[in-house]
């Protein structure tokens, strides 16, 4: 959903509602961490913020001598807004107090398949892969990793293992939602000491799909996959990101290029598994995939597995957004390399899939954006029980102001807030009706 109608009542520019936005999801916190935390350069956040605190709508606190700020008490500024359309004003002050009352509550993540309407729009080799995998529940099993890569979503400071007892509860409640799928992920899933047994529990409590998503290092560890297998793992998605040993090398920022190799050799022993590979297309590897999809296409050709491997746009957060400067570049410049890469995969029969460009960046190819075949959402614990939640993940992104001409308005989910804030949005250009 896009606010229209609030930010223009309170009269605040894009940065301005942006920053506003971002407090809506956390209590209060140090002036010193809103840069890294909004995903704002400290200059545009500056202006921003003072604005935002001479309105009344972001409060200044005093912490230990240390400048803390926190987002003002929704009563008393969000009620007495005035705005053109009463019911579109109505309909946004309910999202945003909805948004604010489930923060903090526990909540499972689900990946969900999408409903379109027009199945002739849709590839049937990655909708059949799609409907294996999904619906499921997306479950970090902590952030421990034994990689550090440059374009992380997660900070590397205090990385932890979530108890078995947590991941158990989550699960339990996944299973009173009647899933039946569910994806392990973290950090890297392999670190966690109770994987095997909670993949045992999952298989007890029904879970019939369960997929491991990892950066493939520690496979070929003798006997690990076999036991996984065993225990029931029934998929396996690969993060793999250059065939060129230095650039991989560069931004997992680890030796360990033949181990991920290597890692898809052991999944070809299990021809029944599914078999997923994440390439993050960030600055660094963006020229390189069209070698890429030549890599993924010889690996096509030597399994057995249903393979259905992603190209996705890395997201400027934690890592990524410290490495930005080398990380992450426009999306303009990367579509005609993505474009070069699904010619040779689709050529040879390889569904080769992207998720994180918008269909302006990439026209003619919606077929192939896996975005299309699947949406995101939390389900929230609440003392009344489940609540479902969209309305968390889609404050993180932004459109252009021209959107709302493009024919793809509805189904696009456009761009992060935290690339707008890096690139603009001046890239996005309205598709026009045919
Ligand atoms: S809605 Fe906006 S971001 Fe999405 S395809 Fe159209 S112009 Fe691009």
């Amino acid at each position: 959903m896009e606010f229209l109608e609030v930010p223009a009542a309170l009269g605040l520019s894009n940065a301005e509602w942006t920053l506003l936005l971002d407090f809506f999801t956390f209590r209060e916190e140090p002036l010193a961490r809103l840069p890294h935390l909004c995903q704002m350069e400290p200059a545009d956040l500056d202006g921003a913020l003072e604005r935002l605190v001479n309105l009344d709508l972001i409060v200044p606190k005093d912490r230990d001598g240390q400048p803390w700020y926190a987002l003002a008490p929704l009563e008393r500024w969000l009620d007495g807004l005035d705005g053109a359309d009463a019911d579109a004003l109505a309909q946004e002050r309910a999202q945003l107090r909805r948004l604010r009352s489930l923060l903090g509550l526990p909540s499972v993540t689900v990946v969900a398949n999408r409903e379109i309407q027009d199945r002739q729009t849709l590839h049937p080799e990655i909708l059949r892969y799609a409907h294996a995998l999904m619906p499921n529940v997306d479950l970090r099993l902590g952030t421990r990793c034994n990689l550090n890569c440059e374009y992380c979503l997660l900070g590397h400071e205090d990385r932890y293992d979530r108890s078995a007892a947590e991941v158990a509860a989550d699960l339990a409640f996944a299973r009173e939602q009647n899933l039946e799928k569910v994806a392990f992920t973290g950090g890297e899933p392999t670190m966690h000491p109770d994987l095997l047994r909670l993949v045992s529990v999952a298989r007890r409590m029904g879970f019939r799909e369960q997929i491991l998503v990892t950066n493939g290092t520690t496979l070929p560890y003798p006997g690990r996959l076999d036991r996984l297998v065993e225990a029931g793992i029934s998929a396996v998605g690969i993060s793999f990101d250059s065939p060129d040993r230095e650039t991989a090398e560069t931004m997992w920022r680890s030796p360990v290029f033949d181990r991920v190799v290597a890692a898809f050799d052991q999944v070809a022993r299990f021809p029944t598994l599914n078999l997923g590979s994440i390439a993050v297309v960030t600055a660094r590897n963006f020229r390189q995939l069209p070698d890429l999809a030549r890599f993924f296409v010889d690996l096509d050709g030597r399994i057995g597995n249903l393979f259905v491997p992603n190209l996705d746009f890395v997201m400027p957060e934690e890592n990524a957004w410290l490495n930005r400067a080398v990380v992450v570049p426009r999306l303009s410049d990367v579509a005609p390399h993505v474009t070069e890469a699904l010619r040779i995969a689709h050529g040879h029969g390889l569904p080769l899939t992207f998720r994180g460009f918008p269909p302006c960046i990439l026209p003619g190819l919606e077929r192939y954006a896996y975005d299309r075949y699947m949406t995101i959402f939390r389900l929230v614990r609440t003392a009344d029980g489940p609540v479902f939640d969209r309305m968390s993940l889609d404050v993180l992104r932004t459109k252009a102001p021209g959107c709302r001409r493009c024919v793809h308005y509805r189904e696009c989910t456009g761009v992060s807030r935290s690339y707008a804030n890096l690139h603009g949005t001046d890239e996005l250009r309205p598709v026009e009706a045919a």
